[in-house]
């Protein structure tokens, strides 16, 4: 398999350069040059294939001989190693639990995958790798987990510092050997500009095999594609295809469902669910695309004002808004109704979403209400127990939410702290590496 650039001014690479470089030369996010098809046979006999066996199959075209068999496998099992149960909500909605993983959120699956690849070919690259990433919370804590302990690559991981939230900190800084905490005395803009200029420092990365680990990165978006698969393992009504719900940010993962459907996923509907942050509604309803500013909600995750990943969604539509239309359904949720939601959803049966969750929810229902006869399933993207709001709504907090609480607050938190200056930052990587 080889990847072009969605720019299409650079060369075609293949999944390990892919990988490695993250974004391409021209700028532009890296495309599979086909979508490898699944025969009707395949879906059918699903349920009675393990979860390993289903990602073996659906990831294989695409990592191609950059790892092989033997690797590839054992690198599927590190990354299934927590469970993603389809839960029923309601006689119409369920619940996808993408949250079962070390730092109770989706972006775990596709960090521990692309750690594991990055890890194989550290190995037989001779130098040190070193990951290096800015974050404004979330996403942090999944890379520094999904690399933890991974052999021959170190990790800093920069963050402002008093800007993210305590959970968030501690998932980025109580683990200690090959993770690097440093926290940025400024904003996450600074972070973001020290990373860059280290990057763009050849002297630099003449010494150090530096590398991203940005959620844009194909071995973090790729393996996503595996909730949709796995959600539909778990479909009972299999003569009705689900409508899928999907909390979204900057479009990775739906775009990955997306990418599922296309390689022959039985998918009716995505529901997009966004917060006020809704370029992509806008656009469905237009056809004219026009990122925005970007506005803080309670769902934080998904505050993005123009999504990187919009272009893999025309890729895989060839830049047709009928087409794309006929596929999607699209929502915008208040935090009024995000709140409001938590709480319903909890009183009237017992379920504890997060805010990202409760979006998808709230636009899940709308859109059933106005289809009836269909069903589908929204994609719980983050544990509640990260959100304050979520955890407030519910009144009482659960014995298993409290443990999970308290096992957080007990670890030890260890980082360096950083003036906003890049020339501190290169110190540091010469000596970590
Ligand atoms: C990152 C994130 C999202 C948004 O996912 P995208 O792939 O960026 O659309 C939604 N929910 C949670 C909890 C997240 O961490």
């Amino acid at each position: 398999m080889k990847y072009y650039s969605t720019n299409r001014l650079s060369e075609m690479v293949d999944f390990k350069e892919a990988t490695l470089l993250g974004l391409a030369l021209d700028k532009g996010l890296f495309f599979p040059e086909f979508i490898p098809q699944h025969e009707a046979a395949f879906f059918e006999g699903m349920d009675k294939m393990s979860n390993e066996e289903i990602a073996f199959e659906v990831l294989r075209p695409y990592v191609g001989d950059s790892i092989p068999e033997t690797e590839f496998r054992d690198i599927i099992h590190d990354t299934l190693s927590f469970e993603i149960p389809l839960v029923n909500i309601s006689e119409r909605i369920a619940s996808l639990e993408l949250f079962h993983g070390p730092t109770f959120a989706f972006k775990d699956l596709g960090a521990r995958f692309m750690s594991r690849c990055m890890g194989y070919f550290a190995r037989y690259s001779g130098k040190r790798m070193i990951v290096l990433v800015a974050t404004s919370g979330d996403t942090g804590g999944a890379v520094a987990n999904g690399f933890y302990n991974v052999e021959g690559v170190n990790v800093v991981i920069l963050y402002p510092s008093g800007k993210v939230s305590d959970i968030q900190e501690r998932q980025l800084t109580t683990l200690g050997g090959n993770i690097h905490a440093l926290s940025v005395d400024g904003t996450f803009d600074d972070c973001q500009r020290m990373v860059k200029q280290a990057f763009a420092d050849t002297a630099l990365r003449d010494q150090l095999f530096l590398t991203s680990a940005n959620s844009i990165n194909v071995a973090r978006w790729l393996p996503q594609q595996l909730f949709y698969y796995l959600g539909y393992k778990q479909w009972k009504q299999k003569d009705e295809n689900p409508v899928i719900a999907v909390p979204s940010g900057n479009f990775g993962n739906v775009c990955s469902g997306m990418l599922a459907k296309a390689a022959g996923l039985p998918v009716k509907k995505f529901v997009i669910a966004c917060n006020q942050n809704d370029a992509v509604i806008d656009y469905l309803q237009s056809g004219e695309y026009k990122g925005k500013e970007t506005i803080s909600t309670l769902s934080n995750a998904m505050d993005v004002g123009n999504p990187s990943n919009f272009v893999r969604i025309q890729e895989i539509y060839e830049y047709n808004y009928q087409r794309m239309k006929a596929d999607m359904a699209g929502y915008t949720v208040s935090d009024k109704e995000t709140l409001e939601t938590m709480h319903n959803v909890y009183s009237d049966y017992h379920y504890a979403l997060d805010p990202h969750g409760a979006v998808a929810y709230f636009s899940l229902q709308k859109y059933l209400n106005d289809h009836p006869g269909e069903k589908g399933f929204l994609l719980e993207t983050a544990h509640p127990v990260k959100f304050d709001c979520a955890v407030n709504a519910f009144g009482v907090l659960s014995a298993e939410l409290r443990e999970k609480i308290d096992a957080l607050n007990q670890a030890k938190k260890e980082f360096s702290s950083l003036p906003p200056d890049y020339e501190l930052l290169k110190k540091e990587l010469l000596t970590i590496a």
